[in-house]
């Protein structure tokens, strides 16, 4: 497991944004970064879960976070400018994102992969992050330290069998944070990171393997040090890596 203490105040006064918040390791990371400090924005497909997040978060007496009802396969560019300016208007910058949700697709050989679900897993995995990172670079841009998080996947380094447009989708995602990460070495305060969760018990990783006990996973909260690693300024000079949170 990645080993970090993080301070209880580590997030103080940070503005940070997960998607895919409602559920799985988005809502134990939204509620972490809440209870150190940070003013999370909740993005993710299902009002329903996000606004059990929000509840949880308010009953927990942790900074006040806000709420971002947004479908990333169906959402366009006006969508992600009228996100910007709502976050500009309320909070004028924005400290981190957490690049998280995804989806699995289906495990198949490429010879009969749905290019229709190929195009929802890229839409998701990929273009959306890249759509989210352009349209909020003026408010990270606002920032004193701004960390960008993308999530990527054992099969993001090397790929398996059947893995198929998520396997592609997270090999991307390497790249595309390679490449914010050099374009924004030493000319700004933003730096872009991967993080690899490893198995983690989820609905995602019971829909990709339903044989496995569910107990026999770890679990999201036993990952939060690496993340609060990267969202927080002990990582500060920490760019274009690829961390394992396990
Ligand atoms: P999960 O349990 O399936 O949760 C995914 C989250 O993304 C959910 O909150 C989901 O919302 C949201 N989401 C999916 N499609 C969306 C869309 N179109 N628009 C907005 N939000 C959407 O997955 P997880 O296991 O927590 O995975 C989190 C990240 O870790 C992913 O990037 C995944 O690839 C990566 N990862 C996970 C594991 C693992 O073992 N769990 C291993 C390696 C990498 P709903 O709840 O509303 O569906």
């Amino acid at each position: 497991m990645f080993e970090y203490q993080a301070p209880a105040d580590l997030l103080k006064d940070k503005v940070i944004l997960v998607t895919g918040a409602g559920s799985g390791i988005g809502r134990t990371a939204a509620i972490t970064f809440a209870a150190h400090g940070a003013t999370v924005v909740l993005l993710g497909r299902t009002l329903e879960k996000l606004e059990n997040v929000y509840d949880e978060i308010e009953a927990a007496g942790y900074p006040q976070p806000a709420l971002v009802p947004l479908n990333l396969e169906s959402a366009q560019e006006h969508d992600y400018i009228e996100l910007t300016n709502t976050l500009d208007q309320e909070f004028g910058r924005i400290d981190g994102i957490l690049h998280n949700a995804s989806i699995l697709g289906v495990r198949t050989p490429i010879e009969s992969y749905d290019p229709v679900i190929w195009q929802q897993v890229m839409q998701v995995n990929l273009n959306a992050p890249f759509m989210l990172t352009q349209t909020l670079m003026p408010l990270l841009q606002q920032s004193d330290d701004a960390s960008v998080v993308f999530t990527s996947s054992s099969v993001g380094r090397q790929s398996k069998a059947y893995w198929g447009a998520y396997a592609a989708s997270k090999f991307a995602t390497e790249g595309l944070m390679q490449t914010l990460a050099d374009e924004t070495s030493g000319i700004c305060n933003i730096r872009a990171n991967c993080i690899n969760p490893g198995a983690t018990r989820t609905q995602m990783r019971s829909d990709a393997y339903p044989a496995e006990n569910p107990q026999s996973v770890t679990a999201p909260e036993d990952i939060m040090p690496a993340y609060l690693y990267l969202m927080g300024k002990d990582s500060a000079t920490v760019n274009g890596q690829s961390l394992d949170a396990q």
